[in-house]
């Protein structure tokens, strides 16, 4: 009887290791940003990443998106207290992910369809200026593209929200532009943590970190953006994006920009593995609209001293 019972819990042991290991090759097979298992193999593994709604993508210009007045401007919630969330900063060999561990941080309106919780922030970098961002503008490439990563609250999580087509996840992307010398300030509490996530699978935590200061969204910026839906622009390239791509950009030093160029996609110490060029090639529209939340493609600066030079004019 005890032999018995013994071979049964062995042969149970067995079927879960084989069900585990089956699991766990299905649900993450490598894939990288160089020629083995690169982007252009990555639908071998990830069949939807060789779908036509995919991401990231060369955004025209502004005179050819449709302006759309339902864009209208985002409302954030709980992005400028850095008390009231705790952020894990983890180094996955693809990127620097930083994940809201607890707290209440919200995205709304910005012709959102329902009211989404940031989940993560993460990064796509390039080796040197001329590349990096995933996204184009009118063909120009960023050296770096911030992706803060927010899923529908009606689906509970972010994994399952992650799944869901059309409007699981909201991404709000933001491009980096070179500033010489002149350090980002916003940036200081994060790039202090590097040094600690250096390797691949090493983490730390981030306190005092303001999300909010980071994002160029003061005085009224958040109502200038462009919209497309798409996907994740890693596998499984799940088509559940909203896209939101902002105008204004983020500016950063050039040694800011190498201490992100210094992070190693392995767990070597000191290895010259390092995490470059991670962004996916730019993909087809495939018909795509990109919409626009403005009509104009001069600021509402620019525009009010327009209306005053035209009111002016006729008055002399
Ligand atoms: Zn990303």
């Amino acid at each position: 009887m005890y032999r018995i019972f013994t071979m049964a819990v062995i042969l149970q042991v067995i079927i879960f290791c084989f069900s585990c290991s089956v699991f766990a090759s299905a649900s993450e097979v490598a894939w990288t940003y160089g020629e083995t298992n690169g982007p252009t193999q990555w639908r071998n593994s990830y069949p939807i990443c060789g779908l036509t709604s995919q991401s990231p993508i060369n955004l025209p210009d502004t005179e050819d998106m449709i302006f759309d007045p339902s864009l209208k401007p985002f409302q954030f919630s709980g992005f400028i207290n850095p008390q009231d969330y705790k952020l894990k900063v983890l180094n996955n060999g693809h990127t620097v992910k930083v994940s809201v561990e607890e707290g209440n941080l919200m995205v709304e309106g910005g012709g959102l369809p329902g009211r989404y919780k940031t989940a993560q922030f993460h990064f796509h970098w390039g080796r040197d200026n001329t590349q990096g961002s995933e996204h184009l503008y009118s063909g120009t490439r960023y050296p770096m593209e911030l992706h803060v990563v927010n899923y529908n609250e009606k689906y509970g999580n972010l994994s399952n929200a992650a799944s869901q087509a059309g409007d699981g996840l909201a991404v709000l992307g933001f491009f980096f532009v070179p500033n010489g010398n002149t350090d980002n300030s916003a940036l200081t509490t994060l790039l202090n943590k590097f040094n600690d996530v250096k390797t691949k699978g090493s983490m730390t935590e981030l306190t005092g970190f303001n999300i909010g200061f980071m994002l160029p969204l003061s005085s009224g910026n958040a109502d200038r953006f462009y919209r497309y839906s798409g996907s994740l622009t890693t596998p499984p390239c799940f088509e559940s994006v909203v896209w939101t791509i902002f105008e204004n950009t983020i500016p950063i030093s050039d040694s800011q920009l190498g201490m992100f160029r210094m992070l190693q996609e392995d767990d070597t110490p000191n290895s010259d593995h390092v995490i470059v060029d991670n962004f996916r090639p730019v993909q087809a529209l495939n018909g795509r609209q990109v919409r626009k939340s403005f009509a104009s493609s001069a600021s509402g600066l620019q525009i009010s001293f327009l209306a005053l030079f035209l009111v002016l004019s006729r008055l002399l």
